[in-house]
């Protein structure tokens, strides 16, 4: 498989330096050249075929030239020792993306990219170092997927005071080969400040250096898996008895058999819509999935752009679902490589939900089913409740993607839907002691600050 620039088609490279290098040297992002198909007898199990599997199927030929079955065999292994449930929530069901050890959706992500790297840079005697601007989430999931994996070293940015209590342990508690620095600043210093070491000469010639974020299609890519296992499901109507973890208090009904048949929608709660290209991806593979929603917070660049097929940028707003307060989705390019404004309009129904109206759904789906939403997946089940509302979904089994555990944003939710169980690695991250080195927003500093890291391994 070859993976070219969104821009510029002739200059291809295979998916170790698409991985590796994570942008295009032009600034595009990589994507595949061609969507390779599932095998027919693979497209007809989805349903029951367990989540690994599905993983090595859905993974393989997007990487086949450079990890052949065997290691790749060993990678999904050792990455996923959790699975996706889906379960039945009142008429809908919910994809529980948050088994993982930081409780969000980018762990599977980020345990393929960590180990994936791991194996594409086998032999290498220098030390790779990535870098990673956060504002909460992806550097939690980043430092968890690539700590104790030899060779690699993580250096995390996050701004200092911004991200929550839990987050701050997630990224700044693990230490070994995973450093955290808190930055006198916003998030958008972060980011600049690891735009400016990626560019420095020096740096460049003394380390070797990558960058983790969700542009990185090795990232990307086996967050397709859990589309196809969702949808292969809600199409057969099979439906998991329980999520293993599922934050329900006693007595929620069990899952009902759910029909079968029925063409699947499943609505994504979006930011830099990362994920929802992964399910367009998992479609175009033959996955029983025919339509999306792409359901954001306030910030609705892309909603916009679908009802008006004018795509403006804009600086993104706060809100409670902070890992989709993103005003320029970075993803949007790669969407845009393979789908033309008046496919996306058929394939994606647009929609956005305010704070309050998140709110208000996280106190009404606890009370009356017993099922807790965090502020993220809430934003995907009104967003779906408002199509609904307005006839856009009938007849189709329709599946909302968690994104988070509801005990990781529980500052807001226990408010309003009372206490709720918290996972036992989110238990364990709040008991590390947090270890971060501060910096002022300023690139010399980050820049000394890398050299002594540097220095420590020599
Ligand atoms: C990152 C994140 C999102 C947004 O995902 P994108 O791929 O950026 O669209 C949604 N929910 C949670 C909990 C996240 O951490």
């Amino acid at each position: 498989m070859h993976y070219y620039s969104t821009r510029n088609k002739n200059e291809s490279v295979n998916f170790a330096k698409a991985a590796l290098t994570g942008l295009a040297p032009d600034g595009g992002l990589f994507v595949p050249e061609v969507i390779p198909q599932y095998p027919a007898q693979v497209r007809s199990s989805l349903g029951s075929m367990n989540f690994r599997d599905i993983a090595f199927e859905t993974i393989k030929p997007y990487v086949q030239s450079d990890i052949p079955p065997g290691a790749l065999e060993d990678i999904v292994n050792s990455a996923y020792t959790f699975g996706s449930p889906f379960v039945s929530v009142m008429n809908w069901f919910a994809l529980e993306l948050f088994h993982g050890p930081t409780a969000a959706f980018k762990d599977f992500g980020a345990r393929f990219m960590a180990r994936a790297f791991s194996y594409l840079r086998r032999g290498e005697d220098r030390r790779l170092r990535i870098l990673v601007a956060t504002s909460g989430d992806t550097g939690g999931a980043v430092a968890d997927g690539f700590f104790d994996i030899p060779g690699i070293s993580v250096t995390v940015l996050y701004p200092k005071g911004r991200v929550t209590p839990l987050q701050e342990r997630q990224i700044a508690g693990l230490g070994k080969n995973i450093s955290a620095l808190a930055v006198e600043g916003s998030f958008d210093d972060c980011q600049r400040l690891v735009k400016a070491a990626l560019a420095d000469e020096y740096l460049k010639k003394k380390m070797s250096l990558s960058s983790a974020n969700s542009i990185n299609i090795s990232r990307l890519i086996p967050q397709a898996v859990y589309y196809a296992a969702a949808a292969g499901r809600a199409f057969a109507g099979c439906v998991d008895p329980d999520g293993e973890a599922t934050p329900r208090l006693a007595g929620f009904p069990r899952a009902k058999e759910a029909r079968r048949g029925l063409p699947v929608t499943l609505c994504v709660p979006s930011g830099n819509f990362g994920n929802l290209t992964a399910g367009l991806y998992a479609m175009k593979m033959g996955a029983p999935v025919t339509q999306f929603i792409a359901a954001t917070n306030i910030n609705k660049t892309v909603p916009d752009y679908l009802a008006s097929g004018e795509y403006l940028e804009r600086a993104s707003q706060a809100t409670i679902s902070n890992a989709m307060d993103v005003g320029a989705p970075s993803n949007f390019e790669r969407m845009s490589a393979h789908f033309s404004w008046d496919k996306m309009k058929q394939l994606i129904l647009g929609v956005s939900v305010n704070d309050e109206d998140t709110r208000e759904t996280i106190a009404r789906v606890s009370q009356k089913s017993g099922y807790i939403l965090d502020p993220h997946s809430a934003v995907g089940w009104k967003g779906a409740e408002k199509l609904s509302a307005e006839n856009k979904l009938n007849e189709r089994a329709i599946g909302i993607l968690c994104t988070a555990h509801p005990a990781k944003f529980m500052e807001i939710v226990e408010p309003l839907a009372g206490s709720l169980p918290v996972p036992t690695s989110l238990a364990r991250a709040m008991e590390r002691t947090v270890s971060a080195k501060t910096i002022p927003a300023q690139v010399p500093a980050f820049i000394e600050t890398l050299k002594t890291q540097e220095a420590a391994y020599d």
